[in-house]
């Protein structure tokens, strides 16, 4: 049985007054974890350590939204792994779609930021997922194959999460229906296996992930959690997606 993974997405939302808010209410609501489920909640980078020290002594993890591939220098801005893992964050995301598409990032530098996480021990959620062009032109499987086999290249399979985003569900409120998304997360899991042992890597969809969809998405056999944006800035819905059925 593979570990289910809960992962809120903040973006660009909540600065450190607001985190200490939100995971107070949220930490009161939550009760006890289902066992076999990780809640994680990835804010901005400023607000880290506010959301390190709401979740102390509680089974939420804390995760970082991007990570620099070195370990220190003169990149003005950034931040690296070792200064992540000195926090104590135990996840990062690589790969966005907003980060490839508003940031440039390619295959390969997602490929450099995950190996730095792994380094320092932090979990790589790997994100891949085809545009709604690549979709139409029925790419959307050859692209996420492309996207798997670069970012994952010289790793350890087994010591990373991939999330399957479609770029064009992604805020957009169209959520790929839990068939088509278990047809992807097929492929990525069928592109691992000449890796590794892809039957132990968690395979999270995210895209439009809500109340209202979540129970159907995680009955599907190999999504195994969900990456959540929108939904996760609301302590009611994100809530009701950690207590899916
Ligand atoms: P969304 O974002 O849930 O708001 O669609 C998901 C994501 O970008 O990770």
């Amino acid at each position: 049985m593979r570990t289910t993974y809960l992962v809120g997405n903040w973006k660009m939302h909540y600065a450190p007054a607001d985190t200490r808010t939100f995971l107070a209410r949220f930490l009161s609501r939550i009760g006890t974890v289902t066992a076999g489920r990780e809640i994680v909640f990835c804010p901005p980078a400023l607000s880290l350590e506010s959301a390190l020290e709401a979740v102390k002594s509680t089974p939420v993890s804390v995760g970082a939204q991007n990570v620099h591939h070195k370990e220190s220098g003169a990149y003005t801005g950034e931040i690296s792994a070792p200064m992540l893992q000195s926090m104590g964050v135990k996840y990062g995301i690589v790969g966005h779609s907003e980060r490839r598409q508003y940031f440039g990032e390619s295959d390969v530098l997602v490929n450099q930021k995950a190996v730095a996480l792994l380094n320092c021990d932090i979990t790589p959620i790997i994100c891949v997922g085809e545009t709604l062009e690549q979709r139409e032109a029925g790419e959307a499987q050859v692209i996420v194959r492309q996207q798997v086999e670069a970012a994952v290249a010289g790793m350890d399979i087994t010591r990373l999460i991939i999330a399957y985003e479609p770029v064009w569900a992604i805020g957009t409120g169209k959520t790929a229906t839990p068939a088509d998304a278990q047809e992807v997360h097929d492929v990525i899991r069928d592109t691992l296996r000449s890796l590794g042992d892809s039957q132990r890597v968690p395979i999270l969809y995210g895209g439009s992930v809500k109340p209202e969809n979540i129970d159907s998405l995680m009955a599907q056999p190999d999504i195994d959690g969900a990456l959540v944006g929108g939904a996760s800035l609301e302590v009611e819905s994100f809530l009701r997606i950690c207590q899916y059925n």
